[in-house]
């Protein structure tokens, strides 16, 4: 396979390595292109995202990066955008990944990664209990922002799932919680055929999880759809820049997909699986 991965974080948000350290370790791997997808800041004060001082830097620092390493591999700056993304210049970023991250109740927003607990307080008082009607929102209010912009990369479809691994919090197999998913990605490939999907590990490093997002018939419908995929790991350490690449290969097939798409300086392209 291709390696290469253009879902990668470093020290300028929640990542654990720096930028250089990231790159270096993706030369070792023999990773022909790395982008890096700093969290944007948000309109409200967040711990784990870049803000409005160091964003410059995390630009800069990349670019040198880029320059610096270019005869070794092929280094993007890119940018994971979340729905409350605030102060960005986009034309800033090689590329920009579209996520979802938090749902929003009345006094408080709620992360839906953060904790099973979090999560769990979120579907009570905001969604009466009912976690179908949670994850209605999530992905709806996942495809308006990704139809609200000129996006390359749709970001961890169904991110809510992140703590279903060991003890699930609610059933994946649900058809009304099937059905939402479903409409989401419809919307989406209608409107946008040529986006790409990541096939994310992130959770199967950070939690142990046996598969990556979105769920398997997500995959088989975008690929029914003639959707496109691009394999990544939402890096947050030199360990993970590759990690289960090699599963995906074959997990990916097994959904239908002959064919990935990574990012270059030149733009995408595909190679087969
Ligand atoms: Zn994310
Ligand atoms: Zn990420």
């Amino acid at each position: 396979m291709i390696k290469s991965n253009c879902h990668t974080h470093t020290t300028y948000c929640d990542g654990k390595n720096s930028a250089e350290e990231m790159t270096l370790a993706a030369i070792e791997k023999g990773f022909v292109s790395l982008g890096f997808s700093g969290h944007s800041p948000m309109y409200y004060e967040a711990d784990w995202t870049m803000t409005q001082d160091n964003i410059k830097d995390y630009i800069s620092d990349v670019r040198g990066i880029k320059e610096k390493y270019a005869h070794k591999i092929d280094v993007l700056c890119g940018i994971e955008l979340d729905s409350d993304f605030s102060g960005v210049d986009l034309s800033d970023f090689d590329y920009t990944i579209a996520s979802v991250h938090q749902l929003h109740g009345e006094d408080k927003i709620y992360s839906v990664d953060l904790s099973p607990e979090e999560l769990t307080e979120c579907v009570n008082t905001v969604f009466g209990g009912s976690w179908n009607k949670m994850a209605e929102t999530y992905f709806n209010n996942l495809a308006d922002f990704v139809l609200s912009g000129d996006f390359d990369v749709v970001g961890h479809f169904d991110l809510i799932t992140k703590f279903n691994g060991k003890t699930p919090l609610f059933d994946e197999n649900d058809a009304d919680y099937m059905t939402s998913a479903i409409k989401a990605l419809d919307r989406i490939l209608d409107n946008k055929p040529d986006i790409l999907f990541e096939v994310n590990t992130g959770a199967m490093y950070r939690k142990g999880n046996t598969k990556p997002y979105p769920a398997e018939f997500m995959l088989k419908h975008i690929n029914k759809r003639g959707g496109l995929i691009t394999i990544t790991s939402d890096s947050h350490c030199c360990d993970s820049l590759d990690f289960a690449f090699d599963e995906m290969t074959d997990y990916c097939k097994s959904c239908g997909f002959t064919e990935a798409y990574y990012l270059t300086s030149d733009g995408r392209k595909k190679y087969s699986l």
